[in-house]
């Protein structure tokens, strides 16, 4: 079993969702699979009360503010979220560390108001192409994950970490499979040192950075890879149902 994760980004209206939903045609093996869509905020209740929507998909917001409330314009609460429909929440996605200036206090933020809300934070880690090639993978990928668990500290509740390299991110770049496999185990390591080893394992690692239908199989074939986080094939049906069938096996 896999996590099969799509993130929308700003793209799929209330129209292109419905359309996807009603093309997506999932085979027997994805339902093997923890299925995911991450849709623009303003999509969610559109994909909640999709009667097309196949009930194994659930569904994310791509970021939240900490506040419950407030004079916060432009901003969306955990709790909203939750109320519109969505069980999890993408957590310091590369861009919005990189586009939107947030840091890993915020970050930390986020994932306690998500504890605090009953949603699932699926925090996202990764270095840039300067910090790979300056050789930096492990410090920036352990350094933003040690922050995440410093913030679920003392919290049971179910994560899910995507290590995305952001030099792979909508780039068509992918990481091989041995570059995910290292990543992923450095940060198994980390979580089992803080968690125990039977906790570490219930924590699903996703890799991200141009995951299509033809590199998904390998991806996922990596040690430590427990499902993909998809950007740019998950807006297009038939390649989600491919990469969803890909986990499946
Ligand atoms: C992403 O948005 O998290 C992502 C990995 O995008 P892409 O698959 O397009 O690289």
């Amino acid at each position: 079993m896999a996590v099969i994760a799509g993130n929308w980004k700003m793209h799929m209206g209330a129209a292109q969702t419905r359309a996807f939903f009603a093309e997506l045609d999932l085979d027997e093996s994805a339902s093997k699979n923890e299925l995911l869509i991450f849709p623009p905020v303003s999509s969610l209740g559109v994909a909640a009360a999709c009667p097309d929507r196949d009930s194994r998909i659930q569904l994310g917001v791509q970021n939240i503010h900490w506040q419950d409330g407030g004079a916060f314009t432009g901003e969306t609460s955990a709790a909203m979220a939750a109320e519109a429909g969505a069980s999890h929440v993408l957590i310091g996605h590369s861009e919005r560390r990189h586009v939107f200036g947030e840091t890993n206090e915020e970050v930390a933020l986020k994932i306690a108001a998500c504890c605090s809300h009953g949603l699932v934070p699926v925090v996202c880690v990764g270095e840039t192409l300067s910090q790979r090639q300056e050789g930096r993978v492990d410090e920036v990928i352990l350094g933003q994950l040690d922050a995440a668990l410093q913030a679920l500290e003392g919290n049971d509740g179910r994560f899910l970490l995507a290590y995305e390299p952001v030099w792979a991110i909508g780039t068509g770049e992918t990481a091989t499979p041995d570059d995910a496999a290292n990543a992923h185990s450095t940060l198994r390591t980390r979580l089992e040192a803080a968690l125990g080893l039977a906790a570490a394992v219930r924590r699903p690692i996703l890799y991200g950075g141009s995951v299509k239908p033809s590199n998904a199989a390998d991806l996922l074939g990596a040690a430590n890879v427990d499902g993909v986080l998809v950007g740019g094939a998950s807006l297009d049906p038939r390649s989600f149902a491919e990469i969803a069938a890909a986990g499946g096996r």
